[in-house]
């Protein structure tokens, strides 16, 4: 059993993991820039031929293009499907009012903890096999993809077509709180609800008008009674508009609504009751679009197997690792939702996704990386 002797090479290898990790901060990536996502993607195509990897640019006219590579693929084992994202959700010229920065224990910078650290730790990962000599136990097929940050929607299919050929799908995005590795995410949904209505002058003839807005109003506490939390239901109304200025009686008046959802059940329930609302003043309509677009990633007997064996690996080198779920969605998702063995957030302990304290733990640098060059040795 390799493990310690891994952990040693890694715990040497530290500061050159910072080092790289501040290379793929300071290169931004913003998910919707395929000027700069393009050639992030070539980098990182160098960097993974580099590791012996065989690797393909997928070409994408729609947004940044996605990195394929495969890593040992002689054995005739289904693959280890390994899952990163090289997009993040800060827009260009984020590193200059927060550069790459180290303080005490913690690396910040955009980017860092959700998810540039995973990547270092997929190629030490795979530098120390070939530096070690090891070979892992299946091929290993990465897909390090530009959109997950926007739902994916360009990569999805992709995703989907790696996960129905790979024995299980390690996921590198940031762990929660502690360390905790994610074994189920919440379903992630999106609903538009548009309302028609009639303008009219609102003091000479009002009665004639349908106010949308109005409508609009009415609808709003039939879709906050959707929710459900104790089976882990929620939703928000999180932006509105309609009308066009006071003296008109509104023709249109327009809801977005995000949904999280623990189940497929639930998933099913509210795809079906959002289409089903209809307006509720006469001459009004209401007209519905959108839906889940994350399925949700639900703890399964070979998830959970999954999950037994990492912890027994993490004893091996010295970490207790635990379980939990959360109500963001990965691309996970989409793999769990094929029936697919996942473990996600095996990326590095930090905080602050998406927020100003975004950082990385650097002593988990190491562990991390180790931990996921045994799961690619034994699994
Ligand atoms: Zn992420």
């Amino acid at each position: 059993m390799p493990g310690p002797t891994l952990l040693n090479w890694m715990i040497q290898r530290r500061e050159s993991m910072l080092a790289d990790l501040a290379t793929l901060v300071v290169f931004e990536s913003p998910s919707r820039d395929k000027a700069v996502l393009d050639p992030y993607a070539t980098m990182l195509a160098g960097r993974f031929e580099a590791l012996g990897g065989n690797v393909k640019l997928i070409d994408n006219p729609a947004g940044g293009n996605h990195v394929d590579a495969w890593f040992y693929r002689e054995g005739d084992l289904p693959p280890a499907l390994v899952l990163a994202h090289f997009d993040t959700v800060w827009p260009l010229g984020t590193v200059v009012d927060r550069p790459f920065r180290v303080d005490g224990p913690r690396a910040y910078g955009p980017g860092s903890y959700d998810m540039k650290a995973s990547i270092i730790l997929f190629e030490t990962a795979l530098a120390a096999f070939q530096a070690l000599g090891l070979t892992p136990r299946r091929p290993i097929h990465v897909l390090v993809t530009s959109d997950e940050e926007i739902g994916s929607p360009t990569s999805r299919a992709h995703i989907e077509a790696a996960a129905r050929e790979c024995a299980h799908a390690l996921v590198l995005e940031p762990p929660l709180p502690g360390g905790l590795l994610k074994t189920a995410r919440k379903g992630v949904g999106g609903f538009t609800v548009e309302i028609e209505g009639k303008a009219a002058h609102a003091g000479v003839e009002p009665e004639k008008g349908i106010s949308a807005i109005n409508e609009l109003a009415l609808q709003i506490p039939r879709i906050n009674a959707l929710a459900n939390p104790s089976v882990g239901t929620t939703i928000n109304v999180g932006l509105i508009s309609g009308g066009t200025t006071p003296n008109v009686v509104p023709a249109q008046a327009m809801a977005r609504v995000d949904v999280r959802v623990a189940t497929m059940d639930e998933a099913r329930r509210l795809e079906h009751a959002f289409r089903g609302l209809h307006a509720l003043t006469p001459g009004a309509s209401v007209n519905v679009s959108g839906g889940i677009n994350r399925p949700p990633m639900e703890r399964t007997t070979a998830s959970r197997e999954l999950f037994e064996r990492t912890r027994q690996i993490g004893r091996s080198l010295g970490l207790e690792l635990d379980e939990g779920s959360t109500g963001g969605g990965s691309d996970g998702n989409f793999t769990a939702a094929l029936g697919v063995a996942t473990l996600d957030g095996l990326g590095v302990p930090g905080a602050g996704a998406h927020a100003l304290n975004e950082h990385i733990l650097i002593d988990s640098l190491p562990e991390r990386a180790a931990l996921l060059a045994c799961l690619l040795l034994e699994l």
